[in-house]
């Protein structure tokens, strides 16, 4: 069988495409490289470098003949998506319609598509669930569901298959120190580099960090499972980011202490995500807690 992944060659695409590997799927990469490197790819998986919204997508489609895909390819930066918003549209919602066309004409069983708890915005209640309204606050936010309700409507208009996956603040090795929910990563990089990390406002504001080994669980299972289902992927746990700093501190025996400088504007206070659907309708359960992950995390 051969899976599609777009995206692979970031971090949590990549790790899905090594398991796939490890499965003896055939694989396939499309990745522009912006965000991600060619050295993540597995060897064992066919890479293209190509953007997702370019027409010549059709040309892989023709001549690898996929039966699945695994969607990950976005502008990932929630900052960026308001210095670029014309960037972030063409990514995630051109390059979604593109990719889509593409699935609808060459038969595509199903998509998996990664989503983002940014589509909920400011939370009326917690944990959040997938029937809590939709209110994104970024234009990263906007672009990420606007791709779900065209998944959505492809469903309905062509039988296209998917699974939506919306993740809480995903963490693991091949983070880069930039992305949305890197902060697991940024932290990191200033303790080993003998830098306080910087904790904006009072660092009690909680967010619910999945570890990636969890999150490329739920895409194996979702290629067959949870068929035209939207499902939150997290651990239903919040952790202060004050908490987190200690975590990381006392696992890397420093004595830097995090500083604390003024609160972000926009940022959201408490985040925590519930999972019981996924439990439900995957059969999937995340297995790291926050020290494990971290423990496989922290060079
Ligand atoms: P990442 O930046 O490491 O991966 C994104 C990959 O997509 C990169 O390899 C990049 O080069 C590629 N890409 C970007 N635009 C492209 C385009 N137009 N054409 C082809 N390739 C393109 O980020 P990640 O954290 O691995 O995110 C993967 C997915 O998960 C994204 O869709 C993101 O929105 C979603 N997500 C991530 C998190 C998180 O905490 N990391 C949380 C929620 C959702």
């Amino acid at each position: 069988m051969t899976v599609l992944v777009t995206g692979g060659a970031g971090f949590i695409g990549s790790h899905i495409v090594d398991k796939l590997v490890d499965k003896e799927y055939d694989v396939i990469v499309v990745d522009n490289l912006s965000t991600g490197k060619l050295g993540n790819v597995n060897p064992n998986a066919t890479f293209y470098c190509m953007n997702i919204s370019c027409n010549s997508l059709n040309r892989i489609f023709s001549e690898e003949n996929p039966q699945y895909v695994i969607h990950l390819a976005a502008q990932v930066s929630v900052p960026n998506s308001f210095k670029k918003p014309i960037t972030d549209c063409t990514s995630n919602i051109v390059g979604t319609v593109n990719l889509l066309e593409c699935c609808r004409k060459y038969g595509i069983e199903k998509i998996v598509y990664s989503s983002s708890a940014a589509v909920y915005g400011e939370p009326q209640y917690l944990p959040l669930d997938e029937k809590h309204q939709i209110s994104p606050q970024s234009n990263y936010g906007i672009s990420k569901y606007t791709a779900e309700s065209y998944i959505k409507l492809y469903q309905h208009l062509y039988g296209l298959n998917y699974t939506v996956l919306r993740y809480a603040n995903v963490y693991g090795p091949r983070q880069e120190a930039v992305a949305e929910g890197g902060v697991i990563a940024v932290f990191t990089e200033r303790i080993l580099s003998n830098r306080p990390p910087i904790i904006f406002g009072t660092g009690n504001q909680t967010r619910d960090f999945v570890f990636v080994d969890d999150v490329v669980e739920a895409n194996i299972l979702a290629l067959t499972r949870a068929d035209n289902k939207t499902l939150n992927i997290s651990t239903n746990t919040s952790t202060s980011i004050n908490e987190l700093a200690e975590k990381i501190k006392n696992l890397k025996d420093t004595e830097v202490s995090p500083q604390h400088s003024q609160s972000m504007p926009g940022d959201i206070f408490t985040s925590v995500l519930d999972n019981s659907k996924a439990r439900q309708y995957l059969g999937w359960t995340p297995r790291f807690s926050l020290e494990e992950g971290l423990r496989k995390t922290l060079p």
